[in-house]
């Protein structure tokens, strides 16, 4: 399996930059965002580098649906169930993408607003 790629995310998972990572399985690495926007704010990544959902592909489903997952378990150990949390991944410029490796935030320890801006 691909591990890395070449984003900071894939430093990060090659463990060449440190971050405050909460959970790691073989595929999946979830740490803490360096600027976060709400008390609880952590990204769950593929370590496979995908750039975003809109370039996963079939042969992903499978991962897909493990990040998804993966991510309400680690919302589940840190404390964000019971209040509620908001998991959401940008695609492009007009969804304010800025790392082009796949991630989820979860966002959480606050009240989100919707619309977001
Ligand atoms: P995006 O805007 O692409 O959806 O989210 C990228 C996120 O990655 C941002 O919230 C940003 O704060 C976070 N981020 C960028 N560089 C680093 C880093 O080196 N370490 C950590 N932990 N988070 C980062």
């Amino acid at each position: 399996m691909t591990h890395g790629g070449d984003t900071i995310f894939g430093k990060i998972i090659r463990k060449e930059i440190p971050a405050q990572i909460v959970y790691e399985t073989e595929r999946v690495l979830a740490f803490r965002d360096i600027n976060p926007v709400a008390p609880t704010h952590i990204l769950v990544i593929p370590k496979k580098p995908i750039p975003s959902v809109a370039a996963a592909t079939a042969e992903d489903k499978e991962l897909l649906g493990e990040l998804l997952l993966e991510a309400a378990e680690v919302a589940r150990r840190e404390g964000l169930e019971e209040g509620g949390y908001r998991v959401v991944t940008n695609i492009g410029y007009n969804g304010g993408q800025t790392v082009f490796h796949l991630h989820l935030h979860i966002i959480g320890g606050r009240h989100c607003q919707w619309p977001p801006g």
